[in-house]
C-alpha cells in the first residue's frame, strides 16, 4: 500500500517535472528562435493565371474604408492623422525614411467579415523577396495576409503574398505583374475565446486572390510574427490594419462587411 502510494508520488512528481521543464525549454527555444526558422521553400504554389473579371464593387451593406478620397476610417496605430499618398483615386503607403515598418488601421474593430480590397506592388525589380511589395492585411491586428510583390520573386512561401504569413502558404499563385492591380476578397471567422482565455476555435479564413480561392477555410494558428511560432492570446474585437513595409505599395477599393454568423438561421437548432 505505501509502496504504491510512493511509487504514485513519484509517477506524478515526474509528470510535474517533464511537464514543467518541457513548458521552460519551449520558452526557451522561442527566445532563441531566429527568423529562418519559420521560412519554407517547397512546394512552391503553380502559377496561374487568373480570368479577366476580378475586381468587385460593394454591395449596399458594406462599409466603405476607401472610396478613393477619404481617409476619415483609418488613423494610425498612435491614432494621429494617416499622412499615405493619396493621388487619382489612389492610396498609396509612405514609406517615410524607410528604415520604420508601421501601420495603419481603421477607428472601428471587426469580428467576423467579409473583407475586400485591390492592391498593386510598385516596380522596384532591382528589389528581392520580402523587400518587393510587401505590405499586408493585418485582421483584428494580429492576423497577416501577406500582401507582396509574387511575380517571378522567390521568396519562402509561408510567406509570399497570399500566405497567412510565417503560417500557410496560397494554393497556387494567380498573381498579375507589378504595376497591376491585383484583388483580395477575403473572408474571416474571428478566433473565439473562453472566459479564462483559453482559445475555444481558432481563427479560420479564406482568401480570393484575383478570383481564385488561394485559401480555403484555413486555421490561422495564432498571431503572425516574423520570429517565432503563432501563439493565440485572448482578444475581443479589434481593428483592421494595413502594413508600411518600406515599400510603396498601393490600395483602392477597400471595403468591409460585418458577418454575424452568431444569429444565422440554421436547422441543426432545431434537431433532437
Ligand atoms: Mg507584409
Amino acid at each position: 500500500m505505501l509502496e504504491s502510494l510512493i511509487s504514485r508520488y513519484i509517477f506524478v512528481c515526474t509528470l510535474i517535472i517533464f511537464f514543467g521543464l518541457s513548458s521552460i525549454t519551449y520558452a526557451q527555444n522561442q527566445e532563441d528562435m531566429i527568423p529562418e526558422d519559420t521560412e519554407f521553400y517547397e512546394p512552391v504554389p503553380t502559377v496561374i493565371e487568373s480570368g479577366e473579371n476580378i475586381f468587385l464593387d460593394p454591395p449596399t451593406d458594406a462599409i466603405i474604408l476607401f472610396d478613393g478620397t477619404d481617409m476619415s476610417k483609418w488613423e494610425t496605430t498612435n491614432g494621429d492623422e494617416v499622412t499615405w499618398n493619396i493621388e487619382d483615386g489612389v492610396l498609396t503607403v509612405d514609406i517615410g525614411d524607410g528604415l520604420t515598418i508601421e501601420r495603419i488601421q481603421t477607428k472601428e474593430s471587426f469580428g467576423d467579415v467579409q473583407l475586400y480590397l485591390e492592391w498593386r506592388s510598385p516596380m522596384n525589380m532591382d528589389h528581392k523577396g520580402q523587400d518587393r511589395g510587401n505590405s499586408g492585411v493585418f485582421l483584428q491586428s494580429l492576423y497577416e495576409v501577406q500582401v507582396l510583390d509574387a511575380y517571378e520573386n522567390p521568396t519562402y512561401i509561408n510567406g509570399m503574398a497570399g500566405s497567412i504569413y510565417k503560417q500557410t502558404a496560397p494554393l497556387v499563385n494567380p498573381s498579375n505583374k507589378p504595376g497591376e492591380w491585383e484583388s483580395y476578397n477575403i473572408s474571416f471567422k474571428a478566433p473565439k475565446f473562453n472566459d479564462d482565455g483559453s482559445l475555444k476555435s481558432p481563427g479560420q479564413v479564406t482568401v480570393i486572390w484575383n478570383g481564385v480561392v488561394i485559401q480555403n477555410n484555413t486555421k490561422i494558428l495564432g498571431h503572425t510574427p516574423f520570429i517565432g511560432f503563432p501563439e493565440y492570446n485572448a482578444h475581443g474585437e479589434a481593428p483592421l490594419q494595413l502594413q508600411d513595409h518600406n515599400s510603396e505599395v498601393s490600395f483602392r477599393n477597400i471595403w468591409i462587411r460585418r458577418l454575424d454568423s452568431e444569429n444565422q438561421f440554421s436547422i441543426k437548432d432545431h434537431m433532437d
